[in-house]
């Protein structure tokens, strides 16, 4: 399976090569800043090196918690084009957004999509789900939103973005499906994906599995005690294989929760680490966005099967 999505990558690579971008803006490239990697990876995929791109979050990082450095300030300010998750993702950002959008295009990839196919916030009423890339299908209207931004913003190019964007949308339609049948191998009872924060709820509706997470949407809050007796209760009465952790979000709740199932003498493993909010190492097959979607199906469904 892994192989199957190196080609899709490899073919997505070579689909960039073939297809050379305008000569007249390699000189004074587009210099694009997005905050996470997924959407940098976005970038990538219908730009190519034709945009000098940046992601101001790298691996590891937690967008929620995460505040602008002296760095990324003047990054910004040097951008001729911003793109940033919205939804609140970005909870400490908010305010440099704002400012910056008074004097050059700052687009939530998040935006003209229609309310009705976002999740609500389960804490915090009137807000919604920002985690909307691990809902492959959903994530493509992120996709097109970029790629209309960059044609907007570079005119000259866009038959090179068009093309490139057509191509990557279809690498995602696969991608969705693959996700589909790989978490229908799980046995249904054991289809329940447990982890630290809820960043999965989108993917759990999507792909048919049912997510619990012991903090909220967002990692502000810590979870109390009575989430952690609450989940344990869940795993020993469903017999939960396993439990996983997050690349961008401390382990140390979800410590307790395999605590908490060993003294009712059910064992619960971690199955392993999940990227949430955060990509792998940038040039590695986790560190793109199938990469990422496809490295964390790959760790559920060993665990749970
Ligand atoms: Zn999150």
């Amino acid at each position: 399976m892994k192989k199957h999505f190196y080609i899709y990558f490899i073919l997505g690579l070579i689909a960039l090569d073939s297809c050379e971008p305008s000569s007249n803006t390699r000189s004074g490239r587009l210099k694009v800043v997005t905050t996470t990697g997924m959407i940098y990876d976005a970038v990538i995929n219908i730009a190519g090196d034709s945009v000098d791109v940046q992601a101001l979050m790298g691996p590891g990082v937690d967008p929620h918690l995460y505040k602008a450095t002296q760095g990324d300030l003047k990054k910004l300010q040097d951008a001729n084009l911003i793109f940033y998750n919205g939804l609140h993702l970005e909870g400490k950002m908010g305010e440099v957004f704002e400012k910056l959008s008074r004097v050059k295009p700052v687009s939530a990839v998040t935006e003209n999509i229609p309310d009705s196919l976002f999740r609500a916030s389960e804490l915090y009423p009137g807000t919604f789900d920002p985690h909307i890339w691990f809902d492959v299908s959903l994530w493509k209207k992120a996709v097109k939103n970029v790629h209309q931004r960059l044609v907007k913003a570079d005119e000259l190019n866009k038959k090179y973005y068009d093309k490139n964007a057509a191509k990557y949308l279809l690498q995602l339609d696969s991608l969705h499906s693959s996700v589909k049948k790989a978490i229908f191998q799980i046995p249904e009872t054991q289809r329940m994906l447990i982890t630290a924060h809820d960043a999965f709820g989108y993917f759990g509706e999507a792909y048919g599995i049912e997510v619990k997470g012991l903090q909220g949407i967002s990692t502000l809050s810590e979870p109390g005690l009575k989430d952690v007796a609450d989940l344990v209760n869940l795993i020993v009465k469903n017999k939960i294989k396993a439990v996983f952790i997050e690349t961008s979000v401390s382990k140390k709740a979800i410590n307790a929760v395999v605590e908490g199932c060993k003294l009712e003498g059910h064992s619960v493993l971690i199955g392993g680490s999940l990227y949430s909010d955060a990509m792998g190492p940038f040039g590695q097959f986790e560190g793109t966005y199938i990469g990422m979607v496809h490295t964390n199906v790959e760790t559920i469904v060993k665990a749970l099967k």
